[in-house]
């Protein structure tokens, strides 16, 4: 059961929810709004525009599904007719993963209700969405590129809607959205209520608000720009020719079950993918050559704990929700500060322990100074050498690993007890699939050991 951050309200029916939306939240577990619940809800619900600065995890899609469903409810009705189910409520994001979520989560909210929800998004037939749009849905999420796609069909008219919602808006202005947002927002009727949720406020999400809000209130949970404090974050100084091995340890050191690895490149995604499965580690890759069917493939598989590394670029990892994923790492720090923030908000979600390690080289300090300064703190390091060259380093160029003499590498040798109390749990497999997994990676440690030298990192 996630932990979550407790606020000053007691509970959702406080804030004046409907008892059909609270039953649901009871079968969700919820019991407690966050932060961000309690803030924006009463402000959702009482009709007025909103800006709202929320971390990934924070329980953000709640915020606005919730209000949303609820100004709704009156217009809920279980007729045939298609015409009796406009499309009310639109809610964008930037991905295509981020809109299954979402939609999963309002469909969830609402199944004490007749509203009916769907999602609608690229890089899938856009003739197997057109039956179902048919039908009428009062609530629609959507990526903008496919929506526009079935404006152009004429399979979908927006002229009722009544809310939109702007999820992960700073991600879609950096993923070059804001012509698409413009043409959207055009087609919509000028009497609505807009909510606009952004982890990060950049001028250009500033000028966005300005631009397509109406005296929004802005609600912040956390100071903006900042990273969560329930995530331990780390970097390791390591050679870039090292990282390879040093991943390879500490995913086979930390019995990670769950661990997202992200890295700048599709390239590297997919490389670092079959080098892991290798070495008889459960890895899978997401990026944005993969097709849809492939990357809800992997992200089912990896939920289901099957995959235990999902390899990740920035915009495939967008809007994954793994709950208590407890640790990611960036194999490549992201040039742009922001990406960081959104990587390592993959964990320590809703109040959960996270650990975000970064593998940062001579090259990278660079980013890494920029990222400190953008979340406004220091992030501590250790410098971490290879004992020796591995089997799988020399086959790749032993004379790149480089061992360091530096009087502050980590140089222990193992079974140091952990400082992160995750990587001293016990692996408990929960499935065969697992309990496969784990056979398979203990024939291969023995086969391809790896002496990296991790404090603190060791197998129990
Ligand atoms: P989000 O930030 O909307 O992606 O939510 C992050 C995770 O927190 C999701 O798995 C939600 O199901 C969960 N969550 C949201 N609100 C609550 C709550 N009040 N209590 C417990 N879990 C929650």
């Amino acid at each position: 059961m996630t932990e979550i951050v407790t606020t000053d309200s007691p509970s959702f029916s406080t804030l004046g929810l409907a008892p059909e939306l609270l039953r649901a939240l009871t079968e969700s577990g919820y019991t407690i709004p966050t932060p961000i619940q309690a803030q924006a809800i009463p402000v959702a619900l009482a009709g007025g525009d909103l800006m709202a600065g929320a971390q990934t995890g924070t329980g953000k899609t709640a915020a606005f599904s919730l209000p949303l469903l609820q100004k709704l409810l009156p217009l809920a009705n279980n007729s045939t007719s298609p015409a009796k189910h406009p499309v009310r409520a639109l809610i964008l994001t930037p991905t295509r993963e981020l809109a299954i979520q979402v939609e999963e989560s309002v469909k969830a909210y609402a199944k004490h209700t007749q509203l009916r929800s769907l999602v609608v998004y690229g890089g899938v037939d856009i003739k197997t969405q057109t039956p179902h749009l048919k039908t009428g849905v009062e609530v629609l999420v959507a990526t903008p590129g496919r929506l526009l796609d079935h404006i152009e069909q004429k399979t979908l008219q927006l002229n009722q809607v009544q809310m939109l919602v702007l999820d992960e808006a700073d991600r879609m202005l950096d993923m070059g959205f804001m012509p698409d947002l413009k043409r959207i927002l055009a087609l919509l009727p000028k009497q609505r209520q807009n909510l606009m949720f952004s982890a990060t406020f950049s001028n250009e999400i500033k000028k966005l608000a300005d631009d397509f809000l109406t005296k929004p209130q802005l609600i912040e949970v956390a100071r903006s720009n900042a990273t969560n404090d329930n995530v331990t974050q780390k970097v390791y100084q390591v050679a870039q020719s090292d990282k390879e091995a040093l991943l390879i340890q500490l995913l086979k050191d930390a019995d990670a079950k769950q661990v997202i690895v992200f890295t700048k490149t599709k390239l590297t995604a997919s490389r670092l993918s079959r080098s892991l499965v290798r070495e008889g580690i459960a890895a899978d890759a997401i990026h944005g050559d993969k097709n849809q069917q492939e990357r809800i493939k992997a992200l089912d598989a990896f939920k289901a704990g099957t995959v235990s590394a999902l390899i990740a670029t920035d915009v495939a990892a967008r809007g994954l929700d793994i709950s208590e994923l407890p640790m990611v790492i960036n194999y490549e720090i992201p040039s742009a500060p922001e990406d960081y923030v959104h990587r390592i908000g993959r964990t320590g979600r809703a109040g959960a322990l996270g650990v975000a390690i970064s593998f940062v080289s001579d090259d990278e300090e660079k980013y890494l100074v920029e990222i400190e300064k953008l979340i406004k703190r220091q992030i501590s390091k250790e410098t971490v050498a290879l004992d020796r060259p591995s089997s799988r380093a020399r086959s790749h160029g032993a004379s790149q690993v480089k061992e360091r003499e530096t009087s502050t590498a980590r140089r222990i040798p193992s079974k140091k007890k952990s400082a992160d109390p995750w990587f001293d749990k016990p692996y408990e497999p929960n499935t065969q699939q697992d309990k496969n997994v784990v056979a398979t990676r203990q024939i291969n440690t023995k086969k391809a050991p790896v002496a990296a030298l991790l404090g603190g990192l060791s197998r129990k």
